[in-house]
Formats: C-alpha cells, structure tokens, sequence
C-alpha cells in the first residue's frame, strides 16, 4: 500500500476505520482535520491546505469504495491521489547534453546542489561540468571548486572575477568538452533588485535548457514570493528542496510548485556530494503527513 510511514496521529485515525466499508461524515471530518494538522505544520501554504481538504472531503464523501476495498484503504488512496495531483511527478531530466541554471537566495544550497548535480550526471555516464558565477558570496569558489573536485567533475570559477556575467559566457567556453553544464549564480540574503538584474544577465548568456528553483525545506510562507520573483525572470521549470536531512518537511516546495507551474526534481539529504535524490512523489507525500 501507498504511504507506510504516516504520523502516528493520522494512523490512528485511519486505523479506527479498520473494517468499516462505509465512512461516516464524522470519520471524514477527523481524517481531513489530521491530514490538515500534519501538512499545516510541514509548512504547506493554507490556501493550498484548504484547497486540498475540501476535495478529500468531497470525494471520500461521494466516491464508493470499490468492491473488495476497504474505506481506510480508499481514504487513503483517495488522499494520495490528491496530494500527487498537487505535486506532480518528478521534473523530467532528460539523460543528454544540456545547460541548467541554479537560482535561490544565499544559504539555499544552491552551490553544493551543482556539485551534487554533477556528481549525479557523472553517474549517469555524463561529462558534467559546473560553472560557478557567484562572486558575491566570499567562499563560494573555494567551496564549489572543493566539492567538485570531490565530485570528480570538471568546474569553472575565477576566484578573481567580479563580472558573474563574464564568468558564465568564459566557463562555457572552458567547459566547451562537457555535455551537461550545470550553472550556479549568486543568492543574496532578500530578494533584492540587484540579485534579479544579475541572474536574468547570466541567463541571458547562457539560454539554460532548465532553471531550477533551490529551496531550503525549511522555508515557509516564503517559498510564493520567491518562486513568483524567480519564475517572472527566468522561468522556473523545476524545484530542488535542499536540507531534507534535517527535521524540515520540505512543505514550502508545494507552494514554489504551484506557483510556478512546474514540478520537484532533485532532493538534497546532506551535506556530501553524494547527498542527492531524484524526487520521487511517494516518499516525499508519507514524510509531509508524517
Ligand atoms: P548557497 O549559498 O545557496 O550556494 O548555499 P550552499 O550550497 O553554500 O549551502 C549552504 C549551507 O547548507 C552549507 O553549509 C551546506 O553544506 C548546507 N547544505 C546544502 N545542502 C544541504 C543538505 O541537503 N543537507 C544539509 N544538511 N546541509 C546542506
């Protein structure tokens, strides 16, 4: 069966069904009223919360369970399918040469992402090479070029470079041999006019085939503001939720997915190279009802 690791208080709930063939109005008040608990506190927007009860409700209400299915067994399905209809499938990354840009504010994870992107194309059997504009952030090189190295994969960067906009247009000249350019750019603290102006520039030399959106799993109400100012400049085509080793749920991502109309693509789950998954729905659906 689909989601095996619920939080105890929504399988407790789901559990009291055990049996039954028909729901009740009250059993599917107190199954939505759980699942509205746990994906409010793994930071899902409330709109999208509310959005999302009001459909369980009905269909739980309405559907009849399929012969031979139990009503626990079908409000759970019938949440699931809810839910992946909200989040969608995994971006689709095709296994062939291109160029992805990475955007998100300072801290996000953008930099180790790169790596970890590179590291997960290399295995793939892929030249990836990563290309590192940030020069606003001090460090960013010497972390970039570290982890890459680390990666086994081919980097880009000019420690003393102050154009991030001539860094982009020389790295891919240097990189001219790899097959999947993966670019990382400079956050800021806020989502300043500055930090817009630059990442559109890069764009602008690059023309990446995908940028994606990194994301701390612990943003909140954040994740809309940021996924509407980076979608409007660049075009958002995937989320990466960076930090899912932590406690955070990642709820946040199903805002920045649904405000940009795209999908989740990479999870980052530590702090090593090799830290990376592809996002795959079902995991990540039982960890926000968890
Ligand atoms: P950037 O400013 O967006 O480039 O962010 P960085 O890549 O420098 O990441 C900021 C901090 O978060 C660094 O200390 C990283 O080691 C850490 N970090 C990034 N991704 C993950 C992750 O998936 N798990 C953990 N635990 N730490 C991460």
């Amino acid at each position: 069966m689909v989601l095996d690791n619920l939080g105890s208080s929504l399988r407790g709930s789901l559990d009291k069904l055990q049996g039954k063939s028909r729901l009740s109005e009250e059993d599917v008040e107190e199954i939505v009223k759980e699942i509205q608990r746990s994906l409010l506190s793994a930071d899902v927007d409330v709109s999208l919360v509310m959005d999302l009860s009001s459909s369980i409700k009905e269909r739980a209400t309405e559907e009849e369970p399929p012969g031979g299915t139990s009503a626990r067994d079908h409000v759970l399905k019938i949440v699931y399918e809810e839910l992946v209809d909200l989040i969608g499938e995994s971006t689709d990354i095709p296994l062939e040469p291109q160029t992805i840009m990475l955007a998100g504010l300072q801290g996000s994870g953008k930099t180790t992402t790169a790596a970890k992107m590179a590291w997960w194309f290399s295995k793939k059997g892929l030249r990836p090479a990563v290309i590192q504009t940030d020069t606003f952030r001090p460090g960013a090189y010497d972390q970039a070029k570290q982890m890459c190295e680390r990666a086994e994969v081919d980097f880009y960067g000019d420690p003393e470079g102050e154009d991030p906009v001539q860094i982009a247009r020389d790295g891919l000249e240097a990189t001219d041999d790899a097959d999947v350019h993966i670019v990382d750019t400079a956050g800021r603290h806020a989502l300043e006019d500055s930090l817009i102006d630059e990442i559109e520039e890069i764009e602008g030399v690059v023309q990446p085939d995908l940028s994606l959106l990194v994301l701390d799993a612990a943003i909140g109400q954040g994740a809309k503001e940021q996924a509407r100012e980076f979608d409007d400049s660049v075009g958002i085509g995937g989320v990466v939720i960076t930090k899912l080793d932590g406690t955070a749920k990642g709820g946040g991502a199903l805002t920045a997915v649904n405000e940009t109309d795209s999908s989740i693509s990479f999870l980052g789950t530590g702090e090593t190279v090799q830290d990376i998954e592809r996002f795959e729905p079902n995991g990540f659906i039982s960890r926000l009802l968890g």
